[in-house]
């Protein structure tokens, strides 16, 4: 029968699952990451002894909190980085300021997203353009500015925040499902031209997470439907998530961890479903 190796066990070919998860010495720089999935990241790469670089919007004192927090529980270091995902020149200087501080940059996660749900044709053009800033462009700008550095250090490792929402859509949310499309095109774009550097660049797709970003459209549509906010999980939410259950963070930093990993050497150009069924659909 099939046993899954400890540490210590001297079997051919249990090496490579020796170090899986371990990321001492390695510097992970994540946008978005005061809230939601991206703190669930940041979370899980100093519980396995790797370097952050924080990004996102927030109460500055909260920040404070959560960075040094972090920092003291894991044993790690913790830096933040005040970047807004609609300028471009802060998304790169917010990848640089990682190297300058901590040394290298060894992931890049490309997280931070916002939603806005309305009719395409009463859609609000400054949403659209932030929507398209914040998920689609930002990934762009910092993807850019990791690039040299990970050639540099023969190594990297760039993982793409998509949604469910890069593989199919749902009516009412354009920019959302056009910027997670284009989230998905631009991954494989760079899997293909940083192949040969030790660099990989893949997509996570979640289904839905209960999150901020969740719990505001939880409240909008049972505002709007005049119904309770338990029957708007039940009837809207999950109504395209075949296990009927929320995606958790911690399922989402597994996925992460592996592709991080030497093990996820030749995960490049995907996207990983982690939504319950949903896109099987
Ligand atoms: P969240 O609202 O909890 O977190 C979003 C993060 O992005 C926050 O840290 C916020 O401060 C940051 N952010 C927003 N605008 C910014 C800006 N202009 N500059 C810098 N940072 C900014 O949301 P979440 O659910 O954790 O979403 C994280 C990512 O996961 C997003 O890309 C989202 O599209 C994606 N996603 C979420 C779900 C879900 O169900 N929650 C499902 C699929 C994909």
């Amino acid at each position: 029968m099939f046993k899954w190796p400890k540490r210590g066990d001297d079997v051919t070919g249990t090496e490579a699952f020796r170090d899986i998860g371990d990321l001492k010495g390695q510097v992970a720089v994540i946008s978005g990451s005061t809230s939601g999935i991206g703190l669930a990241m940041a979370r899980g790469i100093a519980a396995r002894g790797g370097d952050v670089v924080l990004n996102g919007l927030g109460d500055p004192s909260e920040i404070e909190r959560t960075r040094s927090e972090l920092e003291a529980s894991c044993g790690v270091r913790v830096r933040y980085h005040a970047a807004n995902m609609m300028r471009g020149d802060e998304v790169a200087d917010m990848v640089a300021y990682g190297r300058h501080e901590l040394g290298r940059v060894d992931i890049l996660i490309n997280n931070a997203g916002v939603q806005h749900v309305e009719a395409v044709e009463k859609f609000p053009s400054d949403k659209w353009e932030q929507i398209i800033a914040i998920n689609l462009s930002s990934t762009f700008y910092a993807t850019r500015a990791a690039i040299p550095i990970m050639k540099a250090q023969g190594r990297g490792r760039i993982v793409n925040i998509a949604s469910a929402h890069g593989l199919v859509a749902s009516p009412f949310k354009s920019a959302y499902v056009a910027a997670k499309h284009g989230v998905i095109g631009f991954t494989k774009t760079v899997a293909l031209e940083v192949a040969r550097d030790g660099i990989t660049c893949n997509a996570i797709c979640p289904g839905y997470v209960e999150t901020p970003l969740v719990q505001s459209q939880i409240a909008d549509q049972a505002r709007a439907r005049g119904i309770s906010k338990e029957k708007v999980v039940e009837d809207v939410i999950l109504a395209a998530q075949p296990t009927k259950q929320f995606v958790t963070t911690d399922q989402l930093v597994g996925m992460m961890l592996y592709l991080v990993s030497d093990l996820g050497a030749s995960a490049n150009g995907a996207s990983f479903a982690i939504d319950g069924g949903w896109t099987a659909q």
